[in-house]
C-alpha cells in the first residue's frame, strides 16, 4: 500500500488506542480490507522495529506494509 492510500484509509477510520509505537483504529464504516476484500474490524499500525501484540481473541489477520510500518487488518470469526 502506498502512503496516499494509507492516508485515505486512516482518514475514514476512528482512532481507538495508541501505545508506544502501536496505534489501533476502528473500522466503524465497514471499509473493505485491501487484502481479502471483506470488511475488517480494526487496523493496527506497528511503527516500531519490533512490536508485540497481546491478543485477547482469536483473529484472522491480513497484513500489508507502508514504508517501514506494518499494517494488520483484523477479522473476528
Ligand atoms: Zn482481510
Amino acid at each position: 500500500m502506498d502512503e496516499n492510500e494509507f492516508d485515505e484509509l486512516v482518514s475514514s477510520l476512528t482512532p481507538y488506542e495508541s501505545a508506544d509505537t502501536v496505534t489501533t483504529y476502528r473500522n466503524t464504516v465497514s471499509i473493505s480490507c485491501p487484502a481479502c476484500g471483506e470488511p475488517f474490524d480494526d487496523l493496527v499500525v506497528c511503527e516500531g522495529s519490533y512490536d508485540s501484540l497481546e491478543l485477547s481473541k482469536v483473529l484472522d489477520l491480513c497484513v500489508t506494509t507502508v514504508d517501514d510500518e506494518v499494517l494488520l487488518f483484523t477479522h473476528q470469526h
